[in-house]
């Protein structure tokens, strides 16, 4: 199904910034996904990096693939909101592409840690909107990782303990939501995004509404 969720009286609007966090396995990427399904007005925000392509992978769908030039060139003209070296490898939120889809009423959505989340903060304080996902127990988030393919046990400790480490900073987040039900954490997903909608300087038509009501236009 798809669906803007936004009815036409509303008119036009700034887009948000939809920045989620969560520990691996706690299910980010499934709500993430069930979000995009939904509303065809939330893009994923597509990173810069400088690892080679794996298969199957497209330039400007998955990645936006560059050289170790080309990057260090963006990071001295200040294209990226944030950037990183992760396992070798630099990776970064290209600044205009999210620019250009706010001012079109988009919704990006950015699927990073909390150092990304803090460092889109910091850039874009008014945009964004954070959400960090939590698992319902220690229990059910070694499930999950166990349950993925090719996860072996030393997989699943190592996950675990960045789990702990990443769980630390739930409170610089906006929201929080415990994923126990599935179902019932994506509702409280999409009521986030349909309140923040309402936020008063994303509704941007209003100002010529109000002037109109008040004889003004
Ligand atoms: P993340 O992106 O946070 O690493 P995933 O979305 O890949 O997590 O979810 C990890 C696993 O847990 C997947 O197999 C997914 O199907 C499962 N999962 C996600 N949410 C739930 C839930 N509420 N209940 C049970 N299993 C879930
Ligand atoms: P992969 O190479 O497996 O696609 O990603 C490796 C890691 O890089 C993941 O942890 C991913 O979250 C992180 N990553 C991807 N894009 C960005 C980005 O734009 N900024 C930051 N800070 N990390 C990113």
């Amino acid at each position: 199904m798809s669906n803007s969720g936004h009815p036409k009286d509303q008119g036009e609007r700034r887009g948000l910034m939809l920045v989620i966090s969560s520990p691996s396995g706690a299910g980010k990427t499934t709500l993430c996904r069930k979000l995009m399904d939904r509303f065809d007005d939330i893009k994923l925000s597509v990173s810069a990096t400088t690892r080679p392509p794996r298969p199957g992978e497209t330039n400007g769908v998955d990645y936006h693939f560059k050289t170790r030039d080309e990057f260090r060139e963006m990071i001295r003209k200040r294209e990226f909101l944030e950037w990183a070296l992760v396992f070798d490898n630099l990776y970064g939120t290209p600044r205009a592409d999210t620019e250009a889809l706010l001012a079109s009423g988009h919704d990006v959505l950015f699927d990073v840690d909390w150092q990304g989340a803090d460092a889109l903060h910091d850039q874009m304080p008014r945009d964004v909107v954070s959400v960090f996902i939590l698992p319902p127990s220690i229990e059910a988030l070694k499930g999950r990782l166990a349950a993925r393919p090719g996860s072996t046990d030393e997989i699943v400790e190592r996950r675990m303990r960045d789990a702990r480490a990443e769980m630390r900073h739930w409170r610089r987040y906006d929201y929080a939501i415990v994923n126990d039900d599935l179902e019932i954490a994506y509702h409280r997903l999409e009521r986030i995004l349909l309140v923040e909608r309402l936020k008063r300087l994303r509704q941007l038509s209003l100002e010529d509404h109000v002037r109109e009501l008040m004889g003004e236009a």
